[in-house]
């Protein structure tokens, strides 16, 4: 008899923003979640989802809550993290529009601009064709950055009308839209298995 397996636990950051949708979705996937408020549920965890919000607030949270200096230190050692929407704003090296006291990761080589699709269409849904996936994703674009620049180390696993959506680089994945707002976990099944976070 072999000894119980334990699965890596993925962490889902839940200072704020739409955190429990995406533990839905990788429970669908099989995986092992754990919300993430403090330095020590971060030390618990293999890997993080950093969701959709409002990246300003984020940002001030991460500060208070003593998370965002043990987050860049896991995110320099090469911690799988996906950032969706507001996490990839936190992520990005350069950010467009954003507050001047906003300071992010610079962990992906990209430049988005915050809200970059304009006031006007606050939130579209379009299907996307994403490296991996046999049939297109439908991707729910809420107040969404806009990717203006993507430097050489950057992937880009899909685009919309030409920009892209959805990247990587090295570990870390990012995608503009909401992911987590859709009854389909393949991105976040891609996330598990790209990573091999499924022992
Ligand atoms: N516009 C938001 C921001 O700047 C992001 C929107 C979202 O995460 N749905 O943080």
């Amino acid at each position: 008899m072999g000894s119980p397996q334990v699965r890596p636990v993925i962490g889902v950051l839940a200072l704020q923003g739409a955190f429990a949708a995406h533990e839905r979705a990788l429970a669908s996937v099989g995986a092992a979640t754990r919300q993430v408020r403090t330095p020590g549920d971060l030390a618990a965890v293999e890997a993080l989802v950093m969701p959709g919000g409002e990246s300003t607030t984020m940002a001030r949270l991460l500060h208070t809550s003593g998370l965002f200096t043990p987050l860049a230190a896991r995110l320099a050692e090469g911690m799988p993290v996906f950032g969706t929407c507001a996490g990839m704003i936190l992520l990005a090296t350069e950010v467009l529009d954003g507050r001047a006291d906003q300071h992010g990761f610079a962990a992906v080589d990209i430049a988005v601009r915050r809200n970059g699709y304009g006031r006007q269409i606050d939130s579209f849904e379009a299907d996307i064709e994403v490296v991996g996936l046999e049939t297109p994703f439908h991707a729910v674009f809420i107040r969404a950055p806009k990717v203006e620049r993507a430097g050489s180390a950057v992937t880009v696993l899909a685009e919309h009308e030409g920009v892209p959506v959805l990247a990587r680089q090295g570990a870390i994945t990012v995608a503009s839209f909401h992911p987590e707002l859709t009854p389909d976990p393949r991105l976040h099944g891609l996330f598990v298995t790209d990573n091999d976070l499924t022992k």
